[in-house]
């Protein structure tokens, strides 16, 4: 696909883009009008969001991908275009380095404060999906799906990929859609989704595939929504600011407080690459930490009386 094959796609990302942001409207206006509570605050930051977004587009895909463009001239095996299986591979490529990319940017802090900007909203609904972040394109996101670039996929063809994946996930984040029945666990759906954007401690971490929920079935991280445990959404500490310079950027503030902070070359390694919530001496808050804290809480009997209380919500820079 050269440059200019690739124009019409743009095009009709604008397009979709501003269908997006229309259907988000309409929701917001049946919500309130159905009195079934809708946060049009949180909703017009997503919107500020993802216009500031637009800003970091031009940020050119060899940047994004540093190396994709090398690899691919590198390429082991150059792949029919017209053939409708190189397409297949490619879906079936992006979606399992997709898996890989997003469970690293919940596992890991670099990652992960890029990729905290899309839990941030405390409010479950269409605007959520393109409040997106503003750095991923400088800071690696893209970096997962270099090896698809070896194999023999165009660079270009990749990230177009990529987009139409984040552009099939425009649905899954409405709330007021059911459980599907039998797609569950096998497609990602609303369902699935509102437990990946949930910040209770059964839902921490879960539910990572882009269109499939395969990979996560694979790899042990799939979890379905419960009916006894109503998502409570956002990040495990809130963020209340509807200031999308802070949104885009609270996470990188918090990373670049803590490496001041860190005394050791480990501690350094740890904050950018531990998992959120790391700390250099003790437990910290990472998902296992806070899970043990509450395991050891509800705990009966005298360990259960000794548990440490749940670190303070002050403390838990996730
Ligand atoms: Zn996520
Ligand atoms: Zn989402």
């Amino acid at each position: 696909m050269t440059l200019s094959e690739a124009v019409p796609l743009r095009t009709l990302l604008i397009a979709m883009g501003g269908l997006a942001v229309a259907l988000a409207l309409i929701e917001g206006v049946v919500l309130t009008w159905l009195r079934r509570g809708y946060d049009w605050g949180e909703s017009l930051a997503s919107l500020a969001v993802a216009v500031g977004r637009r800003l970091f587009e031009a940020v050119p895909l060899a940047v994004a991908m540093p190396g994709g463009f090398w690899l691919y001239e590198h390429r082991l095996w150059t792949l029919p275009l017209d053939a409708w299986w190189t397409w297949l591979a490619l879906f079936a490529g992006v979606e399992f380095c997709y898996y890989w990319y997003h469970r690293c940017a919940h596992r890991v802090r670099w990652f992960w404060a890029s990729h905290a900007v899309h839990h941030s909203a405390n409010a479950f609904n269409l605007s959520a999906a393109y409040r997106l972040s503003w750095t991923g394109r400088l800071t690696g996101t893209l970096v997962f799906f270099l090896p698809l670039a070896w194999l023999g996929f165009p660079p270009q063809a990749i990230a177009a990929a990529f987009v139409l994946n984040l552009l099939y996930q425009f649905w899954i984040h409405a709330g007021w859609i059911p459980r599907l029945g039998p797609l569950e666990g096998i497609l990602n759906t609303p369902s699935a989704h509102r437990v990946h954007h949930a910040a209770n401690l059964d839902y921490l971490d879960a539910n990572y595939g882009g269109v499939l929920l395969v990979f996560d079935r694979l790899f042990g991280t799939w979890v379905p929504e419960r009916d006894d445990l109503p998502c409570r959404y956002g990040l495990v500490e809130p963020l209340t600011s509807r200031n999308p310079f802070r949104i885009a950027f609270f996470q990188w503030v918090a990373l670049l407080r803590d490496l001041r902070g860190a005394r050791s070359p480990r501690a350094v390694a740890g904050y950018l690459f531990g998992p959120p919530g790391w700390a250099p001496d003790g437990p910290g808050t990472t998902t296992e930490a806070l899970r043990a804290c509450a395991a050891r809480a509800a705990a009966p009997g005298p360990s259960g009386a000794d548990a440490p209380a749940m670190p303070p919500a002050a403390a838990v820079a996730r």
